[in-house]
């Protein structure tokens, strides 16, 4: 399966990687709740092809959002 990381803000891919099976734990989805999970991760089972929304490093910064920690649980998923 691909996963491809988009930022949400600005639309552009941050990264793609390929992986045999998805580890949840791995990539952070385990600690998301499932309405999180529903905005942040969208699976096309088709294409197998996963999309995670995240937010690349020159958003994060413009947002302000670098030391939010608890409200932006997307952010996490970059580290
Ligand atoms: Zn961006």
């Amino acid at each position: 399966m691909k996963i491809y990381y988009n930022c949400e803000h600005c639309g552009q891919v941050i990264d793609m990687i390929e992986v045999d099976q998805v580890d949840e734990v791995k990539f952070g989805f385990d600690c998301l709740t499932a309405e999180e999970r529903q905005d942040i991760i969208k699976i096309d089972s088709v294409a197998n092809v996963m999309y995670v929304h995240s937010l690349c490093d020159e958003c994060i910064e413009s947002l302000g959002l670098v030391n939010v920690d608890e409200k932006e649980p997307e952010t996490k998923l970059l580290h």
